[in-house]
């Protein structure tokens, strides 16, 4: 049987020099975000976030460490779950790929009148 334990075991440190960008996503069904744009929040951290992190918290935390610090910034919530992106492949490659970047990129602001 194939469980994640790698994954579990991954570190803050070893994702940066993996090089491989980390989705993360918001579960709250009451999000704000999710409330307003019918999506749940998400928000790619990309190897220079995850060594900026690996520096402040150190390159030996754990994923389930590092996790449990994290919170949406739309609701506040720490239920969050993160996930490693396709490797080698840039948010904006996979947008080529994929199509329909206005539907992938969380990070647009738009005001409520
Ligand atoms: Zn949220």
């Amino acid at each position: 049987m194939k469980t994640p334990q790698n994954w579990t075991r991954a570190t803050l440190g070893g994702a940066a020099r993996a090089g491989d960008p980390i989705i993360i996503w918001c579960n709250n069904r009451g999000c704000a975000y999710q409330t307003k744009h019918g999506s749940a929040y998400r928000a790619v951290l990309t190897p220079a976030d995850l060594a900026v992190f690996a520096e402040r918290y150190g390159t030996a935390m754990t994923f389930i460490e590092f996790r449990a610090r994290l919170r949406c910034r739309h609701c506040g919530s720490g239920d969050v779950s993160t996930m490693v992106d396709s490797r080698h492949e840039t948010p904006g490659e996979r947008w080529e790929r994929e199509g329909e970047p206005a539907q992938r990129v969380p990070v647009r602001w738009h005001k409520t009148p």
